[in-house]
């Protein structure tokens, strides 16, 4: 897709400058994108751009929720439809949950090339056009959602999201599950589980395990549920940002 060199040592940093770049020009990411993949990857950089065997327990107890849930729904916006299309798509064939396009800085024209550009990557139904309901305590632009997508939703996947709408979302009983890499951020905070990775890895990580969970009963999903300590998994990406690689004793 870009000309990025293989062999380059930041490869993986580069190709996803160049895809949110790429979704800047096509209209789907906002210039505010640009600043939080930029604040993405310096805490990427600083866990040392891996899967910790944290996040990956935390990738584990998402795929059982969405095993659980009822009305499943991933929240996507424009840096996570530029960096992983196919990767939506795939999660939502995977645990049949429903994708919702939902921004922060909301327009009608960036709602549509959103929705457009998923249906381009396999994407079927892709919900956010309506807006036909509101999440309470938010301002009229940022509280709008689809009354039978994340209004309706028991289980809610935000990734990238902000604090805020994360908080709001939390106070309606909605079990949500946040991707970001900042363990400090508000998102991750609120979240009933927070995957600390990049999303890059986390998405098709989710997927894995939702495959991998597929055939377990509700007792077993219900275990790995349960098991699972959100403030613990926010205190050993911390710990990890504070001491480096080696400090994770797993
Ligand atoms: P708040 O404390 O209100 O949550 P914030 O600083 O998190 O505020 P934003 O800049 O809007 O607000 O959030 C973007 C978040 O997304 C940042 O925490 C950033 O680390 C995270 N992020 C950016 N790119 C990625 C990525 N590729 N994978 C995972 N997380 C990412
Ligand atoms: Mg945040």
């Amino acid at each position: 897709e870009v000309d990025v060199p293989a062999d380059h040592p930041r490869y993986q940093s580069l190709l996803t400058r160049h895809r949110i770049e790429a979704g800047v020009e096509k209209g789907i990411t906002s210039t505010q994108g640009l600043i939080a993949e930029g604040r993405g990857e310096a805490f990427d950089y600083l866990l040392g751009e891996e899967t910790t065997p944290s996040a990956d327990r935390a990738a584990r107890a998402a795929a059982a929720h969405f095993l659980l849930a009822a009305h499943p729904v991933i929240s996507v916006n424009g840096n996570v439809a530029a960096l992983v299309p196919e990767e939506v798509v795939e999660l939502a064939e995977a645990t049949g949950a429903d994708i919702e396009v939902n921004l922060f800085g909301r327009t009608e024209e960036r709602v549509r090339a959103i929705a457009e550009h998923l249906r381009e990557h396999g994407a079927e139904e892709v919900k956010g056009l309506t807006a036909d309901a509101r999440i309470p305590g938010l301002s009229h632009e940022r509280a709008k959602v689809d009354a039978d997508g994340i209004y309706d939703a028991d289980v809610v996947l935000v990734p990238l999201e902000d604090g805020d709408r994360a908080e709001a979302l939390g106070e309606m009983g909605k079990t949500e599950i946040v991707i970001d890499l900042n363990p400090l951020s508000r998102s991750a905070r609120v979240a009933a589980v927070p995957i600390v990775d990049n999303i890059l890895r986390a998405l098709p990580n989710v997927t894995r395990h939702a495959r991998d969970l597929a055939g377990a009963s509700d007792a077993e999903l219900a275990e790995i549920v349960e098991a699972f300590d959100p403030a613990a998994a926010l205190d050993d990406a911390e710990r990890r940002l504070r001491e480096g690689a080696v400090a994770e004793d797993e």
